[in-house]
């Protein structure tokens, strides 16, 4: 596994990456946005939002752009946290600083584990094909129309979770609990942040949202 950690304070960058190394894990380290924007491809990104050239917000927004990566956002304490905003930037989770180390290496587990594409069980489909949106749950590719979609891990997450049984209402609650194994943003308007993004990207019509009950996903088409 390969690490990106961007972070321009060495006295965190230092002991972070030797502790990460001694882990297992290969890291690349870099301290500004805009060599983390041209890193090799990483399996993960620990990146800290107070970059000295760009803001890391920008630069979580625009590697989320053009890669499905996933990111741990650093923030320092006191500094304001939106979740929402991070979670629409793309973020999978998020450490305060100063973080302890063996929660952090926990919290990479945890987000790999989560984002990793697992061997699907032979008896179990390998993809999922609804009006033109295909969802390869070994690869974890979706396309709509034969177009690849670049879904962040948990929008990916959500949507194989609502293509496990499509046209069946899935509640709020079973969504959080299955979705969310750790409830790590705590509030539910993670959920209906992450209902949006994934509507703009394959289509508002295609997740019908139940009132007060939860949101189920459909073929809008269904005689094309
Ligand atoms: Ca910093």
């Amino acid at each position: 596994m390969r690490l990106l950690v961007v972070e321009d304070d060495p006295s965190i960058a230092g002991p972070l990456c030797t502790g990460l190394r001694r882990e297992g894990f290969v890291v690349d380290h870099v301290a500004t946005g805009a060599s983390a924007l041209e890193a090799a491809p990483s399996d993960l990104v620990l990146l800290d939002l107070g970059l000295p050239d760009v803001d890391g917000r920008v630069v979580c927004r625009e590697m989320r752009a053009i890669s499905n990566v996933p990111i741990i956002v650093v923030t320092a304490r006191g500094e304001e946290i939106d979740r929402v905003a991070l979670l629409e930037l793309g973020a999978d989770d998020y450490v305060v600083k100063p973080f302890g180390f063996r929660e952090l290496v926990a919290r990479i587990g945890a987000v790999l584990r989560r984002t990793a594409p697992t061997g699907a069980p032979a008896d179990k489909k390998a993809s999922i094909e609804v009006g033109g949106l295909r969802v390869d749950t070994r690869t974890h590719q979706v396309t709509l129309n034969g177009d690849p979609l670049l879904l962040t891990p948990k929008e990916y997450d959500l949507l194989a979770y609502l293509a496990g049984d499509i046209g069946a209402v899935r509640t709020r609650d079973e969504i959080i609990h299955d979705v969310w194994d750790e409830n790590w943003w705590g509030s539910t308007k993670t959920l209906d942040v992450h209902i949006a993004s994934l509507r703009k990207k394959i289509g508002a019509a295609r997740i019908v949202t139940v009132r007060s009950v939860g949101f189920v996903l459909i073929d809008p088409e269904p005689d094309q």
